[in-house]
């Protein structure tokens, strides 16, 4: 496998609206998740463990899904999930606030939503390399190509963003792939408590979740054990309060950018100077870290 990322970042910014036809779409899978985000990266139960714990659980957001034709399902919020064992089945993964990013080889930049650790300037991973870099992201597209499944690069590639998947052989030392039976547990946990999410639900799917929404589901991951339903009480509520009560540059920068977007795709006002700099001030100097940049 071998990639041409430099200006592309096509696998961590929801670019639909620059070229829909092109642009694929989380929602095509037999399970459509309940919400609208592109590109969700699932976190493992350690991954989501060790964003608590480095005090970035603001960074985290749950996904819950629509059941399948034969799938066991629960009712909340007049929706139904799919379930196992009348829990709600969910992933972990990071949030995506609308940024002032030009990816897929564009120019221009636009407000589009992309991952909380994209540096909009360099269109580069901030945590790339490091302890946090999720294995999702770092393996990627290698299951797809197992598969023969399209990959985000050749998406990229089609709506003219320039060669990006140079080599398309996968990976030989891929992990277990984040869905499957033996996900559960590690990747894909069941929420214990549904009674619970009355209201939480309806949030979710409106993209209006509180940040105590959130922690309850990477609570959830973090108690949970892998190849089980069973979840452990005490790490649960330990993970959730210590992720409700995060408040660290990431949060910060989500609310910002949300604060001053524009419409979704639309262009940001000020030049690349004024651009770098304001991202200077929201991201890197509220603690984010840097990037090497591609040179
Ligand atoms: S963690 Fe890094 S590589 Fe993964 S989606 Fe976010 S910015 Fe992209
Ligand atoms: S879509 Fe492919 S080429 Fe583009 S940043 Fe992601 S992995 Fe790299």
């Amino acid at each position: 496998m071998d990639l041409r990322c430099e200006g592309c970042a096509g696998c961590c910014v929801d670019w639909r609206p620059l070229d829909p036809v092109a642009a694929g779409s989380d929602r095509t899978g037999p399970r459509p998740p309940l919400d609208d985000v592109y590109d969700l990266a699932p976190l493992s139960r350690d991954e989501v463990a060790g964003f608590v714990d480095d005090g970035l659980g603001d960074a985290l957001i749950p996904r819950l899904f629509e059941p399948a034709e034969r799938d066991d399902s629960v009712r909340i919020d007049g929706v139904d999930l799919a379930a196992v064992d009348d829990r709600p089945v969910f992933v972990v993964g990071l949030r995506k606030p609308p940024k002032p990013v030009a990816p897929v080889g564009t120019d221009e930049s636009r407000w589009l939503d992309a991952c909380v650790f994209l540096d909009p300037t360099t269109l580069q991973c901030r945590i790339h390399g490091d302890e946090r870099y999720p294995r999702t992201c770092a393996t990627y597209p290698g299951h797809n190509l197992e598969l023969g499944a399209e990959t985000e690069c050749e998406r990229v590639e089609a709506a003219g963003g320039g060669e990006r998947l140079l080599d398309d052989e996968p990976p030989k030392d891929l992990p277990a792939p984040a869905f499957g039976p033996q996900a559960l547990g590690a990747t894909v946990f069941a929420y214990p408590d549904p009674d619970d999410l009355d209201g939480v639900v309806a949030r979710l799917r409106d993209g209006a979740a509180t940040a105590d929404d959130r922690a309850r589901f990477a609570g959830a991951a973090v108690g949970s054990r892998p190849g089980s339903l069973s979840v452990a009480r005490d790490r649960m509520a330990d993970a959730r309060e210590r992720a409700r009560e995060a408040d660290s540059w990431v949060g910060n920068a989500v609310r910002e950018w949300t604060a001053r977007a524009a419409a979704d795709g639309d262009p940001v006002d000020g030049t690349a100077e004024s651009l770098a700099e304001l991202v200077r001030d929201v991201e890197d100097d509220a603690g984010a870290p840097g990037t090497s940049g591609w040179d």
